[in-house]
């Protein structure tokens, strides 16, 4: 008998048909002569319009409260989603993070898993039990119920499949799984069948919104395959695992896996003499107050050393804040452009091939594009290019690139 961890996201959750339907998938697969741990999401946007209420009643909420709060979102789905199956005559019982033994560091807002009593668990299903888990809460030392950061419910479907040493990790959502692009942007898009952890990585870091990036390290560490798969068809998704499975089964021909775009980034520009302080300045206020800076490029002209960087579209007010403090009596000059987007050129193969940044560059010159920063990395090549342009530039490369073509040894036999 197999032990099988599903996930199901907000979506799939969203109202008391959805649940039904879900609660019919894991009585399916239970049937099939598996037990079952099933952890789900908050149903819909509740999240979101939780945050919402929270922002009517504070503008700086208590962190406890704040994680207090939002795992209330969870628990609705595990409260539901059991009565469904129950419903259905199957024997099920819900677990919140705490109950299920998941236990967490002090971070609250974004905890750190730190252990999983699995006993508790197990002890479930050895009574024959459907085990439903409130995904993206955690126990903290202190007694606290802590959230795991947004997404975090991926997080939790992985970290228990290590732990309970699933034979299967499947997360359910609305879509069919990872795509070479965005299907609603460039049609012949294709559904990828294997991609490599690191690759799924900087997919999910660009802008991909399909599995929460910690819950990809987290797999990757642990070797815990992925199966990204939809809720609503039966079809099967993309496996996410390792690079050498994914050279035994894809061709190996394809040097890109995908192409992801994030229209939510901004670029700053600062005119300053003094760079080395200032430079250091930002580098260690904005780690302190958790904005990530990306392509930083900095060069002199006419005396003035003039300093660019990325960050994500949420940050732009912070970010202002803090440098207008950085560079009070500094005569500096600053502008933001939020009118950029970052375009990530995706694979495993660009590892040894410089060439596919050449190309990268010739596609899009042939387009009339002309990327304003650039930068590479070992299986990533990013550019920033006109908001504008993005979708243009998506297009033009996946078609460069031939994605559409992309397929399997399987689909050959
Ligand atoms: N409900 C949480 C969120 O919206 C966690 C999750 O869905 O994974 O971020
Ligand atoms: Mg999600």
């Amino acid at each position: 008998m197999s032990l099988v961890v599903m996930k199901f996201g907000g979506s799939s959750l969203a109202d008391a048909d959805k649940i039904k339907h879900v609660a019919g998938r894991i009585i399916v697969k239970k049937k099939g002569g598996n037990k079952i741990v099933a952890v789900v999401s908050a149903p819909g946007n509740t999240t979101d319009d939780l945050i919402k209420m929270a922002d009517k009643i504070t503008c700086s909420p208590s962190f406890r409260e704040m994680d207090v709060l939002l795992a209330t979102g969870e628990m609705i789905s595990i409260a539901l989603l059991a009565m469904a199956i129950d419903t259905m005559g199957e024997k099920v019982i819900s677990m919140t993070g705490a109950q299920a033994g998941i236990l967490a560091n002090e971070d609250y807002t974004h905890a750190r898993i730190k252990k999983i009593n699995s006993q508790k668990i197990y002890n479930q299903l050895a009574e024959d039990n459907i085990v439903i888990v409130a995904g993206f809460q955690a126990l903290n030392p202190r007694g606290d119920v802590t959230t795991l950061g947004r997404g975090g419910s991926d997080l939790t479907a992985v970290a228990l499949a290590a732990a309970l040493k699933s034979d299967l990790c499947e997360i359910y959502s609305d879509v069919e799984g990872v795509y070479t692009t965005d299907p609603r942007v460039v049609k012949n898009a294709k559904k990828i069948n294997y991609i490599s952890y690191d690759e799924m990585l900087e997919m999910a870091n660009s802008g991909s919104q399909v599995l929460q990036s910690r819950s990809i390290e987290v797999a990757k560490k642990f070797n815990v395959e992925i199966h990204s798969r939809s809720t609503f068809s039966e079809n099967e998704g993309t496996i996410i695992t390792n690079e050498e499975k994914v050279k035994e089964k894809e061709m190996e021909s394809f040097l890109v896996s995908g192409i992801a775009f994030d229209k939510n980034q901004a670029k700053f520009t600062i005119s300053i003499l003094d760079t080395i302080n200032v430079v250091l300045k930002i580098f260690s206020k904005f780690s302190e107050v958790n904005i990530n800076i990306d392509m930083l490029s900095q060069f002199v002209l006419d005396k003035n050393n003039i300093i660019s960087f990325i960050v994500n579209g949420n940050d732009v007010k912070k970010a202002w804040e803090e440098l207008d403090k950085i560079t009070l009596n500094c005569n500096a000059s600053i502008s933001c452009d939020e009118h950029i987007a970052k375009i990530s050129i995706i694979g495993i193969g660009i590892k040894n091939h410089s060439f596919v940044a050449a190309k990268i560059f010739k596609i899009l010159y042939r387009s009339g594009i002309v990327p304003n920063m650039v930068s590479i990395s070992e299986i990533k090549m990013s550019c920033i290019v006109n908001e504008s342009d993005v979708l243009k530039a998506v297009a033009e490369l996946h078609k460069g690139f031939d994605l559409s073509k992309k397929a399997n040894k399987g689909d050959l036999q």
